[in-house]
């Protein structure tokens, strides 16, 4: 958060110092200072006017884009299985564990997805051992 101001001030600043190259052909890098750049030097202005729109639209971008396209792509994947970690570019076409063929999740997401697996292993183990019975389909069990 504290990153998106920062990358928002300095887009500002560099957008306004491209702004005065642009109509005023020179940079006042300290305003109500003395050095003031002056750039009415051929196409210079021109040049380092839209340089510095381009780095203030860059730094703006940096602290505009969503959050959930920085998640999208994390940097590593977790096997559900044997709690391998992949690079995500390694895995990122076919998320699947080569060791033991277990899905592949992200960091944050494994803990849910340990949780999920063992509740379903349990239930599965107290399927096997008649404690409790599997789930039916919503067929009406008529009783006599
Ligand atoms: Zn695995």
């Amino acid at each position: 958060m504290f990153s998106r101001i920062f990358n928002f001030l300095i887009g500002m600043m560099f957008i306004f110092y491209g702004i005065f190259a642009l109509t005023l052909k020179k940079i006042n890098t300290k305003p109500g200072m003395a050095p003031i750049t002056d750039l009415n030097f051929g196409y210079l202005w021109l040049i380092a006017g839209f340089l510095l729109i381009g780095f203030g639209v860059a730094f703006l971008y940096l602290s505009f884009r969503s959050e959930k396209r920085i998640k999208n792509y994390p940097l590593f994947l977790r096997c559900v299985g044997c709690g391998k970690f992949y690079n995500f570019s390694d895995v990122k076409e076919n998320p699947i564990c080569k060791a033991c063929g277990e899905k592949l999740v992200k960091e944050d997401e494994y803990e849910n997805a340990i949780n999920q697996k063992e509740a379903e292993r349990l239930r599965a183990e107290r399927i096997a051992n008649g404690i409790i019975k599997p789930k039916k389909s919503k067929r009406k069990v008529k009783r006599k």
